[in-house]
């Protein structure tokens, strides 16, 4: 049994399979519907039934409140259609010649960048680069079908091998073994890329990036694109950690505030230590972005990075007139395991 989802004001349409999450139908499409986690965490596949019914396997997921589904919103990671549909959602046009391939790699070499992160760099085979837009991510492929998402740190332009900043999660089962047994030359599984977190390089809006932690990951990767085909607009990143410590690859952002006239460079210390000597800005990020630029109305926003920092700068960012449709993020949420994970 399959469906037929008609995207309102545009010309696509698809089948969904009975199970199929809508999301899914319309990646296999070649649709690229706006989305992130995949779990029903964030948010970021929220569009509006306009016709039709869905229904979701596992009850309401989180990031979808009653009020919301009482309207017509849906989250289309995990609705599943019970009817046709006829479904308002934004399409991401630029990612629609990328579908995620599964590829085996190896762990080509690994440095340690901070104390709880850690630098992977990935071989694919040969013949079989990853294409990819700049700041979007991976997930490698575990065992009971778990998955864990990184996002890519290289750019497009240099891809011979992947790049990924890994932090690791106190009792996190896939980035203690990252920390713990991984050795180079081990070999992974991925699938990838995904996500409508990249850069949008038609906007002529100056840009804000805000990344928390290895929240750096997807922005090294756009800021890198960005520079390597010479983009101008004016481009204000602040990097948000605890303390001096955390900013793992600190000379990276200095050097290019010398080297770029339209680029700054904001770090941003929420718990400086006392030896950390720190004459800088402190305080939660998203808070120093708002002391600077108090009218967001004329600004593309892109953030990467904590669930709790990505939810806190959405509301004070509204609050300040940032138009939703200019504000692109990851949240790095928690991977939801398959309960009949045997592992
Ligand atoms: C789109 C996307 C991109 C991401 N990119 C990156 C990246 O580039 N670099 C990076 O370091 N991480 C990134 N993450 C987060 C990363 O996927 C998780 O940290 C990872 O899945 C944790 O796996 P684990 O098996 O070690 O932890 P688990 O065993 O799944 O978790 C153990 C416990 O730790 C807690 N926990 C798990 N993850 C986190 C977290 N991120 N923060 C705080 N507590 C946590 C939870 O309470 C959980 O119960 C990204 C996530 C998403 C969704």
């Amino acid at each position: 049994m399959s469906y037929r989802v008609r995207i309102e004001n545009t010309q696509h349409e698809f089948t969904v399979e009975e199970g199929e999450a809508v999301l899914s139908a319309a990646l296999r499409h070649g649709l690229i519907l706006p989305y992130s986690c995949r779990g029903g965490t964030c948010g970021t596949c929220m569009g509006k039934v306009v016709e039709g019914r869905v229904s979701y396997p596992d009850g309401r997921p989180p990031a979808l409140s009653e009020a919301e589904e009482a309207v017509g919103q849906a989250l289309f990671c995990q609705a599943r259609a019970d009817t046709d549909l006829a479904i308002e959602v934004r399409e991401v046009r630029s990612a629609d010649d990328i579908r995620p391939r599964k590829l085996p790699c190896r762990v080509e070499r690994m440095d340690t960048l901070a104390h709880d992160v850690r630098r992977l760099w990935l071989r694919t085979p040969g013949n079989e680069r990853l294409q990819f837009l700049p700041g979007q991510y991976i997930d490698f492929l575990l065992r009971g079908n778990r998955r864990r998402s990184f996002s890519l740190a290289n750019p497009p332009h240099d891809d011979e091998l992947l790049e990924l900043h890994v932090r690791q999660v106190p009792d996190g089962r896939f980035t203690g073994y990252i920390f713990e047994e991984l050795k180079e030359r081990a070999l992974l599984r991925f699938e990838g890329p995904f996500g409508t977190f990249f850069l949008r390089e038609d906007s002529p809006r100056p840009i804000l990036m805000i990344g928390g932690g290895t929240g750096f990951a997807p922005i090294k990767s756009m800021l890198e694109h960005a520079f390597h085909h010479g983009i101008d607009r004016p481009i204000h990143f602040y990097w948000g950690v605890r303390a001096r410590h955390d900013l793992y690859l600190a000379d990276l952002p200095e050097r290019w505030a010398r080297e770029h006239a339209s680029f700054r460079y904001t770090p941003v210390l929420s718990e400086p230590r006392a030896g950390d000597r720190w004459n800088g800005r402190t305080g939660f990020v998203h808070e120093a972005v708002i002391e600077d630029y108090p009218d967001l109305s004329g600004y593309d926003v892109y953030m990467s990075g904590p669930p709790p920092m990505i939810e806190a700068a959405k509301t004070a960012f509204a609050i300040h007139g940032l138009d939703p449709g200019h504000l692109y993020f990851d949240s790095f949420d928690f991977a939801v395991d398959p309960e009949d994970d045997p592992a």
